[in-house]
């Protein structure tokens, strides 16, 4: 195990982060032809000439990517490009069978934008979007023989065409991130508004939302670093853990008086530690060229208003709605914010209950903390919006105390079965009644003279002697601030 790695700004370095995320659009069919997109079916059974690279076919666009496309541009706040085209950009790897990707280079669909942020210590900090542009997706290697799954070590690769041509929308970022911590909270919140736009699964597991990171470090003021490019972080962890390792190695190699060289560098979270790849091509190197066989698209203001009126609430929207319309404090909002099907839990809750400050403390509360303990989303849970509505209901009518209620939760979320039948079956309920409330303490006043004449004379304290004496009389279930007004009533 190697130590915590010390911040850069601790060891009096900065660092300069700037992220690329690639989202698989969730459109029907590819980007380029008519095959459906798949996840998980039997390798290259979603192919085609197209896709293939055969010669002589013609690609087409697909509208559906351009309106995704479109809604993930506008979403982050950038311009639209009026007229955007496609290059080909070309490399050769055994994914890429045509040997160039269509993409987009100096026309952009979107550029200029921004995402504001919300950091873990509740500031919030701006981060550019350099710009928004479509690509094609390549196919997927599979390395076989090897004990890592990675190509060094392996006997053989084989190659599924299935994912080739599926419709990509990268996103860059400005080099505004200064911390492993800041990337974090910038791709939870990220990932969080494309879900909300409904244009991607945003699986990071599955590869439909995938980050790169480009990194470099200077001391303050100077100008920037070498950077290097961390590929392919598969999870938010990694993404942490892979910029402090490389932040930590690019400082350790210049205070060891060495350069930085450009290059394309691997996070393996098994060691923590970083390796090189490939020394990192530059934009020339990919001869950039219009392809030839697509028209330009034209995104007029019509088109474009369009798609703004498709657009949802978006989180930082939502978050000073719930805010303002449920007074909120600003962090729950935020948390019921950034996750939809939560927010929208919460809302139904609210208008079931009434109460929206109770509700806002169940869903963040005992809510949250059992879709979290069963790893299941909103929509999986065993307690529906009426049933966790009825439940409430029985808190706020003093049938159960705040206690109890967490215990017919729990019994609701493994049997399925609804509050009022939990209650009924293990004989819970709290005593309500004023009559058999009266009883009790009526006897027990009478079997403690001596205290309750204390009481009478001002010893307020004693109080909490009778009150603790009904407690244990009724097993705990005596509704405590009933019992208190009785008691006073009663000694009085
Ligand atoms: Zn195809």
């Amino acid at each position: 195990m190697s130590a915590q790695p010390r911040s850069a700004t601790d060891r009096g370095w900065e660092a300069v982060i700037g992220l690329e995320i690639h989202v698989q659009l969730s459109t029907r069919t590819k980007m380029f032809c008519g095959c459906e997109l798949s996840f998980g079916d039997p390798p290259n059974t979603h192919v085609c000439p197209v896709c293939l690279g055969h010669p002589g076919v013609l690609p087409v666009t697909n509208e559906k990517a351009i309106e995704y496309a479109t809604r993930v541009a506008l979403a982050l706040n950038c311009s639209i490009a009026e007229r955007t085209i496609f290059h080909r950009k070309n490399y050769f790897y055994p994914d890429l069978p045509k040997a160039y990707q269509i993409s987009q280079y100096d026309l952009p669909i979107g550029i200029g934008g921004h995402l504001d942020v919300e950091l873990d210590d509740g500031s919030n900090m701006r981060v550019g979007i350099t710009r928004v542009h479509m690509e094609e997706d390549a196919g997927k290697l599979v390395h076989a023989g090897g004990a890592s799954g990675r190509i060094d070590g392996a006997d053989y690769s084989l190659v599924d065409f299935n994912r080739g041509g599926t419709p990509l929308v990268e996103i860059v970022t400005e080099p505004d991130i200064s911390t492993p911590d800041q990337a974090r909270s910038f791709l939870t919140q990220l990932r969080s508004l494309v879900e909300q736009l409904g244009v991607s699964d945003v699986n990071m597991e599955e590869g439909s939302l995938r980050c790169d990171a480009n990194v470099s470090v200077r001391k303050p003021g100077d100008p920037l670093g070498t950077k290097t490019e961390l590929k392919n972080m598969n999870s938010f962890r990694f993404l942490h853990r892979g910029l402090e390792a490389e932040i930590e190695r690019q400082i350790d190699s210049l205070e060891f008086g060495e350069r930085i060289a450009q290059a394309t560098v691997h996070f393996d979270p098994a060691t923590g530690t970083v390796s090189s790849l490939r020394s990192k091509e530059e934009a020339h190197d990919y001869r950039y060229f219009p392809e030839p066989d697509l028209p330009p698209i034209e995104l007029d203001e019509a088109y474009v208003g369009k798609v703004r009126q498709t657009l949802p609430e978006l989180p930082a929207a939502r978050k000073e709605r719930l805010a303002g319309q449920y007074g909120l404090a600003p962090k729950d909002a935020g948390s019921l914010s950034s996750n939809k099907r939560l927010g929208d839990y919460f809302e139904a809750l609210a208008a079931a209950t009434g109460d929206a400050r109770t509700s806002a403390n169940w869903v963040l509360g005992d809510f949250s903390a059992y879709l979290n303990a069963a790893c299941i989303d909103v929509t999986q849970s065993a307690v529906s919006v009426t049933a966790l509505a009825e439940l409430l209901g029985l808190v706020a009518d003093g049938t159960l105390s705040g206690k109890m209620a967490k215990e017919v939760f729990e019994a609701m979320t493994t049997s399925g079965k609804d509050a009022k039948t939990i209650v009924a079956e293990k004989g819970l309920g709290q005593i309500s009644d004023a009559g058999e409330l009266e009883g009790i303490i009526a006897r027990l006043v009478a079997a403690n003279p001596g205290p309750a004449e204390e009481f009478r004379q001002g010893r307020e304290k004693v109080l909490g002697f009778f009150v603790g004496q009904v407690m244990k009389e009724t097993k705990g279930q005596a509704n405590p601030a009933m019992v208190n007004e009785l008691l006073r009533k009663y000694l009085a």
